[in-house]
């Protein structure tokens, strides 16, 4: 039992970032996490010697990025990797037709064209969408436009499910007309080659964190909370929840009273989508040096359809691949060592004997993560954009919600963690935090410790 200011639930990028600009301020901070790591999602591996990261990559767009600022002024090694957003172009991208063939330079230059075409009538196809509709439907529109062939037409339909499957970890069935507004790329992409989690993990360093410590019951009344960890009960004028999405929607808090309708509404409405990594390492390189991406389209790539060279980060040839939506549900069932061999034969259809047996892989298993169960929300059908920022609260002006899930302007990224942590702070607070003091001061706190 301890009386705080204010308490803190979940150490992943929101969480930190809220308790870490609290107590900048003078508060006194109690951070609760269930797990017995900071970082959530963002999640290095690195029992192997190197980084493995098991949740999130890429920086998504540095232009503008407040994130990219803050890892800048971190002075956080990165590498430019410009496709993690499924884009069809830009970056050497290794495509293989529907027979498994590689395509010649002609050849794909017509599929970007075919892609990039489309795509230009899917924007009027979503602004002239209607409640109801679904991004399924809208691609449905768009490609009955496009006066292409129906082969052209089938590899565009697979590339959209699959592009849907990535960006959102749902079927694009499930997918609001909306679904992918918010998705726009502004700048080159980048990855972590000493892991994604140093972001959290340098934020956090010094943070009263409870590890091991799963909150389960939220009481409040206007003069506070009681937040109910086990049988250990802390209190505090205010509380910040950012437990991810598919916690909230598992229940796996129970709020008293109960959450109101304008919180309770976004929690049902939005979607929790499933995206898992396959990482496999192989003795020997068998594509090409300057490859980013390995892209079978069609019927080639039904299933594993995009393989990225992420050698740069452990030295050893090794690719990345997703299972997300309903192939990423179904694949978590099946034992690893059937997921790997099954990616393998994927990849022997495209490049034959060539393909070595893997000496290593790693397997992610979000969609039934306890802390998590999921990877990351989507616009699902019947959910609007309002819902992301409706779900940060507050309620009763002592509880607050943070994370991914409640930032509209780009959910589902590190980025949105960020910006929502710091909201919940200034909400907090009742001012605003300026981020490059914030910066500063991290790194003051380091250089202090140093001495
Ligand atoms: C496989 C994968 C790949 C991704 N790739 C990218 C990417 O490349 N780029 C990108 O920008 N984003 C990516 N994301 C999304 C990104 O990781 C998340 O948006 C972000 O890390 C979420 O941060 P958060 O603070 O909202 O939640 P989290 O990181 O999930 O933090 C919430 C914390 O709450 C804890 N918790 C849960 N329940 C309780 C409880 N009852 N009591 C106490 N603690 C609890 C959890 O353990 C967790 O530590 C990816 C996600 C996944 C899963």
């Amino acid at each position: 039992m301890g009386s705080f200011d204010t308490i803190v639930i979940g150490a992943g990028m929101s969480g930190v970032t809220a308790a870490r600009m609290l107590a900048d301020a003078g508060h006194r901070v109690v951070v609760l996490e269930g797990r017995d790591r900071i970082g959530g999602r963002m999640h290095t591996d690195r029992e192997a010697g190197f980084p493995v990261d098991r949740g999130a990559s890429w920086i998504h767009g540095i232009d503008g990025s407040p994130l990219w600022d803050l890892v800048q002024a971190l002075r956080i090694p990165t590498i430019e990797y410009t496709v993690g957003s499924f884009q069809v172009g830009g970056r050497p991208i290794e495509n293989f037709d529907g027979d498994g063939r590689p395509m010649g330079s002609d050849v794909t230059a017509r599929w970007i064209d075919d892609v990039d075409a489309v795509d230009r009538l899917l924007v009027d196809e979503i602004a002239a969408s209607s409640p109801g509709d679904t991004y399924l439907d809208v691609t449905e529109r768009a490609l009955d436009r496009s006066g292409l062939t129906p082969e052209r037409i089938d590899d565009i339909r697979e590339f959209f499910r699959h592009r849907v499957e990535e960006q959102c970890g749902a079927w694009i069935g499930d997918l609001d007309a909306h679904g992918l507004d918010e998705d726009a790329i502004d700048g080159d992409e980048v990855i972590f080659p000493h892991g994604y989690d140093e972001v959290p993990r340098r934020i956090g360093a010094g943070l009263d964190i409870r590890f091991e410590t799963t909150a389960t019951k939220i009481v409040r009344s206007t003069g506070g909370v009681t937040v109910h960890a086990g049988d250990t009960a802390f209190t505090a004028d205010q509380v910040v929840v950012t437990v991810p999405l598919g916690a909230l929607k598992a229940g796996s808090i129970e709020f008293e009273p109960a959450l109101p309708e304008a919180v309770a509404g976004p929690v049902a409405r939005l979607g929790m989508g499933v995206f898992n990594k396959v990482f496999i390492q192989f003795d020997q390189r068998f594509w090409n040096e300057d490859s980013y991406v390995l892209r079978a389209l069609g019927e080639a790539g039904e299933h594993w359809h995009s393989w990225y060279d992420v050698s740069a980060v452990s030295g050893l040839p090794t690719l990345l691949t997703f299972a997300a939506g309903p192939l990423g549900r179904r694949m978590q069932e099946l034992p690893d060592e059937e997921v790997v061999a099954d990616v393998v034969r994927a990849l022997r259809a495209l490049y034959g004997d060539a393909v070595g047996e893997p000496r290593a892989h790693w397997v992610t298993h979000w969609g039934d993560d306890e802390f998590s169960n999921g990877s990351y929300s989507y616009l699902a059908l019947g959910s609007t954009h309002h819902d992301h920022d409706d779900l940060a609260g507050p309620v009763d002006g002592v509880l607050h919600f943070a994370g991914e899930a409640t930032w509209g302007d780009e959910p589902a990224t590190v980025g949105a963690a960020y910006y929502s942590g710091r909201r919940a702070a200034e909400r907090v607070l009742g001012r605003t935090v300026d981020l490059d003091g914030f910066a500063a001061r991290i790194i003051e706190r380091e250089q202090k410790e140093a001495r």
